[in-house]
């Protein structure tokens, strides 16, 4: 049984790797996306691990050989997902989260309908800029920058399945958490997983 699609956005800060992070400690079953970027590495971040990071003239050779799912400008910088490497996860049985803008999500969704989706909100723009400062990745100007990207980002939320508010971090993880549950729940999955338990309640 192929494993199942999920999106996952949200403004920057809103606190969507720190949950998605939490989310997959738990269950191993879950898998999240390294998307590729054009952007520059973090402190403490790694290639590979939080993304591949690629030059400009690197990422335009993938979109030209196809290499990307989606593909979107964020900020100022290009962002990715790797086809194949979705595929593959999907394929092993694996729950697969992208951590993708609303772009991405809106070319998954068109690729792939039955992806589930799932919006990311800040309790207040007063947090949202307090986390993003809080998590001392980012300059003033990249954080004015990602601040006034917020409302646009965040006008989309209407277009996704599901809404977490991410004010207390562990009531988000646990609706996180329960959209992930109930998904293996559904019909479909219940009968791939149970299919002779099934079959097996109509027979004489
Ligand atoms: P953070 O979200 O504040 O941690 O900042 P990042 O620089 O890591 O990511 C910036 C934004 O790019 C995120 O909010 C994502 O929504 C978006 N993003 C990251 N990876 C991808 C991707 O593979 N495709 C698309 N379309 N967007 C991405
Ligand atoms: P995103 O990936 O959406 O940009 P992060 O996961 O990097 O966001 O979170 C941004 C900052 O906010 C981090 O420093 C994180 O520790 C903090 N944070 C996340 N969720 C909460 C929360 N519920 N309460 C307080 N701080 C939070
Ligand atoms: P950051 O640079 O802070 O990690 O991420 C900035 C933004 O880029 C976030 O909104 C994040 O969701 C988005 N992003 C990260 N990876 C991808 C991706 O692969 N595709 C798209 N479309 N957006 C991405």
């Amino acid at each position: 049984m192929k494993g199942s699609l999920f999106v996952v956005s949200a403004p920057s800060g809103a606190g969507k790797t720190s949950l998605v992070a939490k989310l997959i400690e738990k269950d191993p079953a879950i898998v999240v996306s390294i998307s590729s970027t054009t952007r520059d590495k973090r402190p403490g971040e790694e290639n590979g691990v939080n993304y591949h990071f690629l030059s400009v003239d690197e990422f335009q050779q993938r979109i030209e050989q196809g290499d990307f799912l989606e593909h979107a400008q964020v900020f100022d910088n290009f962002y990715g997902t790797s086809k194949s490497s979705v595929e593959k996860q999907l394929g092993a049985g694996k729950d697969v989260i992208l951590e993708i803008d609303w772009q991405g999500a809106q070319q998954v969704r068109k690729l792939m309908p039955e992806t589930i989706s799932i919006f990311i909100l800040p309790p207040s723009k007063q947090e949202l800029r307090r986390r993003l400062t809080g998590r001392g990745t980012d300059s003033e100007e990249i954080i004015e920058r990602r601040m006034a990207d917020a409302e646009s980002e965040m006008s989309h939320y209407a277009e996704f399945d599901y809404i977490v508010i991410n004010n207390n971090f562990d009531i988000a993880l646990e609706e996180l958490n329960s959209i992930f549950k109930a998904q293996r729940l559904t019909q479909q999955r219940q009968y791939s997983s149970h299919k002779n338990l099934i079959h097996g309640l109509f027979e004489n």
